[in-house]
């Protein structure tokens, strides 16, 4: 085991913070401003400013635009970024976008790649990825993806229902999961679409509303009117749909845990600082224990959230599947990253409630984070799953 951080990536991790510092978070209190969170030019601003500082994309290589790291090596950079909300958005490599890249980065075609990932590696559009739908279509149980693909001569035409599509409105493409084959049932029959936004029967029928701050584009509800798509508009192979959702959601799982172990790392930070400042009953809050375990417990589970993370990065690098060790990972670090921020208000009292410090904005948004990508009882099972086949085997 060597748990040294390379000096290229200690380098990077320095000047990522050093700009979430002094670019990102002075910003962050407008990001209630508009729908979309940070007013447009804002927005372009700091994305502009990231490229110049040799920030962007750190997930990306090179020929894309990227600083090429490895999963294992972005594991400190993207804690970095995900300091600010909006640090990870800044340096192109928030979600849903940076999935979508790794996907279209995998298995999409030549022709696929100039039209959707170069655009969208160089920031100058967004993407959603839509197979979530409302009941009582696909949600937890991938086997019940409602949304249908019928081939039509040389194309193919979509009908469904999906929401929960994040970034959807104003998004230049969307990746939609649907059904190809009706005679096939539970998690086989499915593919991925590549669809323009502007494809006749895409309906933006909202944003859904909902706890936690605004997003770039939302969490759309989307309906799919007989929609019509060249057959080069499978992503991969007709009928791959869920081993390709695998590939994205496997790394996909970590960076979220990556992003958010910034967040609550500085929420972690807030408090002590509060605890160190603010005094009663004759002495400073960090001087009494039920104060200090507090943040002893944080600082403790985030740091263990982290050797998960870098763990199941290392295997997945090695070509491993490690559903087991994801899943642990998503679920410890979801729920170690709410107990934190809850911890974090706590600890703050009425300030922490308060929008005077950004605890409670990321309270909110960091609920969420037990349920997407899975909910924790689901990967709790799949690790339950895999624990009670190895005892039969
Ligand atoms: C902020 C946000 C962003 C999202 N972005 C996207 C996106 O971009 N694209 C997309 O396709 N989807 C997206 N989703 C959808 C997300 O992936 C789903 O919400 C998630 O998969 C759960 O599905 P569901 O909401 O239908 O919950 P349900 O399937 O209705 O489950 C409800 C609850 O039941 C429980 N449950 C389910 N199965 C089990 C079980 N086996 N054992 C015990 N308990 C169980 C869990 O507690 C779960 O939370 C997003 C969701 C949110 C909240």
């Amino acid at each position: 085991m060597d748990f040294s951080t390379p000096a290229h990536v200690r380098e990077l991790v320095t000047r990522v913070e050093h700009f979430v510092r002094h670019e990102v978070i002075p910003v962050e209190t407008l990001s209630g401003a508009t729908e979309d969170g940070l007013p447009a030019d804002v927005f372009h601003t700091l994305r502009a400013k990231a490229q110049a500082a040799r920030l962007w994309a750190p997930q990306l290589p090179p020929e894309l635009g990227g600083l090429g790291l490895s999963l294992s090596e972005l594991v400190p950079v993207f804690e970095a970024a995900g300091r600010s909300l909006w640090g990870p958005v800044a340096l192109n490599c928030a979600a849903p976008d940076e999935g979508n890249m790794h996907l279209l980065h995998l298995y999409a075609t030549e022709e696929q790649k100039a039209q959707y990932l170069l655009p969208l590696a160089a920031g100058r559009v967004r993407s959603a990825f839509a197979m979530t739908e409302p009941p009582p279509g696909v949600g937890s149980d991938p086997s019940m993806l409602r949304t249908t693909a019928r081939r039509d001569g040389d194309h193919w035409v979509i009908d469904g229902h999906k929401w929960w599509t994040t970034g959807a409105d104003g998004a230049a493409f969307l990746l939609i999961m649907a059904r190809t084959d009706a005679n096939t049932a539970g998690q086989s029959g499915a593919t991925i679409f590549i669809a323009p936004s502007e494809t006749p029967g895409i309906e933006i029928v909202r944003r859904i509303p909902h706890m936690g701050g605004s997003t770039p584009g939302g969490h759309c509800e989307v309906r799919l009117h007989e929609v019509r798509l060249p057959a080069s508009s499978v992503l991969g192979q007709v009928g791959a749909g869920f081993s390709l959702v695998q590939a994205r959601l496997g790394p996909a799982r970590l960076t979220h845990c990556m992003r958010w172990t910034g967040i609550a790392q500085r929420a972690l930070e807030i408090a002590t600082q509060y605890a160190a400042e603010r005094s009663a009953f004759g002495k400073h809050l960090s001087e009494h224990q039920a104060v200090a375990w507090m943040l002893a417990d944080s600082a403790t589970e985030l740091h263990a959230g982290r050797l998960m993370v870098s763990h199941a990065a290392w295997l997945l690098e090695r070509g491993e599947k490690a559903r087991r060790e994801t899943s642990m990972t998503k679920v410890f670090v979801a729920e170690a990253v709410n107990r934190t921020l809850d911890r974090a208000i706590q600890i703050c009292g009425g300030t922490g409630i308060s929008r005077d410090l950004p605890l409670s904005e990321w309270y909110e948004a960091a609920r969420a984070f037990r349920i997407y990508d899975g909910a924790s009882e689901v990967h709790r099972m799949v690790i339950a799953r895999d624990i009670i086949k190895q005892y039969g085997e």
